[in-house]
């Protein structure tokens, strides 16, 4: 093999690893401990060791307070103490917030990449929802997968596929969760790409800053699929690189027939569930605008919702019918996906 066709196989085989962690970027809502946590599906495939890469391109953010006197901290510490000493950032966030990364030594790579970008995120939200949020996040790196659900107050160890999730302590209507943490698995930094570890925070973040608005039991199709226009928005990520499922579908003349309903969001029609609602979303941000898509995010999230009660806030917020919406984002998907 020459060497040509050597570096030629290998800009094959990054490109397709980089569509491919595009397709793992896609989120699901489960309901743990009745509390709706936002979880990242990442598939199985053995992929490549991606820390050296990560090694080279983490920047050293050298030694910062330890935030001993945050109440956050003093929250998380029972249960990541038992797993190892803690590394620790505080990095400031929007409003002259601070935001905490809490993690153990072997995940140093991880944590150093989100305290890079946590920052950007933060203001990635702000910039599309608006300030009117906490601004800051505690974000964990897990090490282990008996941490990981201990966490997220799983009772059993969360499956292999779930590469990050969001958790917020019970809050009652009209106040913003007291508590909120952003927490990665143990392998999401073998298994994601710097790339994909910034679009998963700020997908994850996404629903941290709109859960005061959000109720459980809210159409996933609009939450996940505004968490997912968040992430990807300003990113320039390619349509078909969002969602390969739906381009390769409508290639084939196959669009979808309906908003996908809250069960497709969950198992194997979850990949397909996640770029619809991504489509739907960037889709009412095209043809209308964003602003439109968050007075629809504040509308659709506000309650549990049936087709009769979509068609009319759809009439009232985008002043079309249910009917028209769907025909409408039907009609913009098929040259998107040609
Ligand atoms: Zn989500």
């Amino acid at each position: 093999m020459s060497e040509r066709s050597s570096v030629g196989q290998v800009r094959a085989w990054l490109s397709a690893r980089r569509r491919f962690q595009f397709v793992l970027t896609v989120a699901m809502v489960m309901l743990l401990t009745g509390t709706c946590v936002g979880l990242l599906m990442v598939p199985n495939p053995v992929l490549p060791k991606l820390r050296a890469a990560q090694q080279s391109r983490a920047e050293s953010l050298g030694q910062v307070a330890a935030a001993d006197d945050d109440p956050r901290l003093a929250q998380v510490r029972r249960t990541v103490e038992p797993f190892g000493q803690l590394v620790t950032r505080v990095v400031p966030t929007g409003a002259g917030q601070e935001s905490l990364i809490v993690g153990h030594p072997d995940q140093r790579i991880e944590i150093d990449v989100l305290a890079r970008e946590l920052g950007a995120a933060t203001t990635a939200v702000t910039d599309l929802w608006g300030p009117d949020w906490a601004q800051s996040a505690l974000v964990v790196v897990a090490s282990a997968p008996a941490e990981f659900a201990t966490l997220l107050r799983a009772t059993t160890d969360l499956p292999a596929e779930v590469a990050a999730a969001s958790i917020a302590d019970p809050f009652a209507p009209g106040t913003r969760p007291a508590a909120q943490r952003v927490v990665f698995s143990p392998d999401a930094g073998r298994r994601l790409s710097p790339d994909g570890l910034r679009t998963l925070l700020r997908h994850e973040l996404t629903h941290v800053a709109t859960r005061a608005q959000t109720v459980d039991g809210a159409p996933p199709w609009m939450l996940e699929g505004f968490a997912e226009y968040l992430a990807h928005r300003g990113q320039d990520h390619r349509f078909g690189d969002i969602a390969p499922t739906v381009t390769t579908r409508a290639r084939t003349g196959e669009l979808p027939a309906d908003l996908p309903a809250a069960a497709a969001f969950t198992g194997k029609p979850a990949v397909l569930a996640y770029e619809q609602a991504w489509t739907i979303c960037a889709f009412v941000a095209d043809k209308y605008d964003e602003p439109h898509l968050v007075d629809l995010y504040r509308r659709i999230a506000a309650s549990t919702q049936d087709p009769a009660s979509e068609d009319r806030i759809l009439q009232e917020v985008l002043h079309t019918t249910r009917a028209e919406f769907i025909a409408d984002w039907r009609a913009w998907l098929s040259p998107r996906a040609a």
